[in-house]
């Protein structure tokens, strides 16, 4: 964006000028002959762009964040936030405990046979009567069918944040380029 500066003519217009012309003439579109500061006062001049019709009309600055930036950091910092999201989700996964029904039954045995009998019957009485009730092969523990739950419900979040931040990435990437293009204020 070339920056200019804008001159004032007895006519009202505001004859933009730029650096380059500094110590030169310039012809107003109304005929005047208008003197170009050196650089040095250039600076003191106010600052406008030269708009299309080149009546040097004094602007603000122009928004250089059209839509189209917009909308990509919009989708780009959603994709982010969705990313994070499914990393925190991936990282505070419960582990489940795995069990082994071959291992367990060894140690099962191991300790079956260093046990006195009392204490067996006390084992008995407790755990394994009820298991023998349940079947021993579903050797699982209501704690492992839960942290089973959390751990699938995990995996669900962690999956759909990083769908989503697909969709957003896509989004935004499509988005700015079907976005109009704002109108260049430069020649
Ligand atoms: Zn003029």
């Amino acid at each position: 964006m070339a920056e200019k500066y804008l001159l004032q003519c007895d006519c009202g217009k505001q004859p933009p000028v730029s650096p380059k012309q500094a110590g030169n003439r310039i012809r107003c579109e109304c005929g005047n002959l208008l003197d170009v500061p050196t650089l040095g006062k250039l600076r003191y001049l106010p600052i406008g762009q030269e708009n299309p019709t080149g009546k040097g009309e004094v602007r603000g600055n122009s928004p250089t964040w059209g839509l189209r930036q917009a909308i990509a950091s919009a989708g780009i910092i959603a994709a982010v936030g969705f990313l994070v999201a499914a990393a925190y989700f991936w990282a505070t996964e419960p582990e489940v405990p795995h069990l082994d029904p071959v291992q367990s039954k060894q140690e099962l045995a191991a300790h079956l046979e260093e046990s006195a009998p009392v204490d067996l019957w006390r084992l008995w009485q407790l755990d394994y009567s009820r298991l023998a009730d349940r079947g021993f092969l579903v050797f699982e523990t209501p704690e492992r069918d839960h942290i089973q739950r959390i751990a699938a419900q995990q995996r669900l979040y962690r999956n759909g944040a990083l769908v989503l931040a697909g969709v957003s990435a896509l989004l935004s990437g499509v988005g700015y380029f079907l976005a109009p293009r704002p109108k260049s204020h430069q020649r």
